[in-house]
């Protein structure tokens, strides 16, 4: 379905972003993994992937807080592997505080990896899309860019302003053959949730499983998480041709927490 497709899935070495990428190389797509983490594991990732699906798998490691890296990144897949044809900025990370107490440079952070992050892949890869006059631009947003919860305001804010980046992208390539939308997921278990659990218990005085119980599926009305598939798989869907008409949309997968 993806091949000869070029997708980089920022922050791809766990979580979401690792089950977006195994989805996209089964369809056959060519994949840069980017993200944190072990370098041998990493490797052994891409080797699995490439052995598993027949695609190719290349590892670049720019680092989302910094824009010169990412530039290089960019400036590296542009001229050296013809530019990014699915760009899925997943690249995230949650830090929990009342927010007079919220540290400054850990408020910093959240915003350049979970927002400037994207301005800046999406900057760098536009141009080829254009070119090519096909691209998908995924955003992997959150339901906290249509819903608050107290604590986590730089998260927050951060992922409203990808929703109105989202949006506001779509509308200046949408004659381009460019779709650009968000998925906003509820919980997923994932290692950035898992870190959360003993945060909020400390935060809110209660304990980790009360988080679980009455803080996280309290959220959702199908009392589940949603898993890393369900995510990949509508990721996946975005990506088709098929989905074409699909831009400058926030798409929930939140087992019916923004429906309340
Ligand atoms: P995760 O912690 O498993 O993965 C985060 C990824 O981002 C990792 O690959 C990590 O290495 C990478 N990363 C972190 N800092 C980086 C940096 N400076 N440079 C490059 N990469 C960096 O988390 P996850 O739950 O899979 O989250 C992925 C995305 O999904 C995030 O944007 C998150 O906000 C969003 N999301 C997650 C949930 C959830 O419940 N897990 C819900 C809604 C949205």
């Amino acid at each position: 379905m993806f091949k000869g497709k070029l997708a980089l899935i920022t922050g791809s070495t766990s979580g979401i972003g690792a089950g977006i990428a195994k989805e996209l190389a089964g369809k056959g797509a060519n994949l840069i993994i980017n993200g944190l983490g072990d370098l041998n594991e990493i490797n052994q990732f891409c080797a699995k992937l490439q052995k598993d699906y027949g695609i190719q798998a290349t590892y670049l490691a720019a680092d989302m807080t910094d824009s010169d890296s990412i530039e290089q990144m960019m400036k590296k897949i542009n001229h050296d592997l013809g530019g990014v044809d699915i760009l899925v900025n997943n690249a995230g990370i949650q830090f929990v505080s009342p927010v007079e107490d919220f540290p400054v440079e850990q408020w910093n952070r959240v915003i350049e990896i979970n927002l400037n992050s994207s301005f800046h892949t999406i900057r760098l890869a536009v141009p080829s899309m254009k070119q090519k006059k096909w691209g998908r631009i995924i955003n992997i947003a959150s339901a906290h860019a249509l819903i608050a919860s107290p604590f986590k305001s730089a998260y927050v804010a951060a992922k409203h302003g990808i929703a109105g980046l989202t949006k506001t992208i779509a509308l200046e390539v949408a004659t381009d053959g460019i779709t650009v939308n968000a998925i906003c997921p509820g919980y997923v278990w994932t290692p950035l949730v898992q870190a959360q659990i003993p945060v909020t218990a400390k935060t809110r005085g209660i304990t980790e499983q009360q988080v679980i119980d009455d803080v996280m599926l309290k959220a959702q009305p199908t009392k589940k998480f949603v898993t890393i598939e369900e995510v990949a798989g509508l990721a996946s869907y975005l990506s088709t041709d098929i989905a074409g008409s699909i831009t400058g949309s926030i798409i929930s997968i939140d087992g019916g927490w923004s429906a309340q």
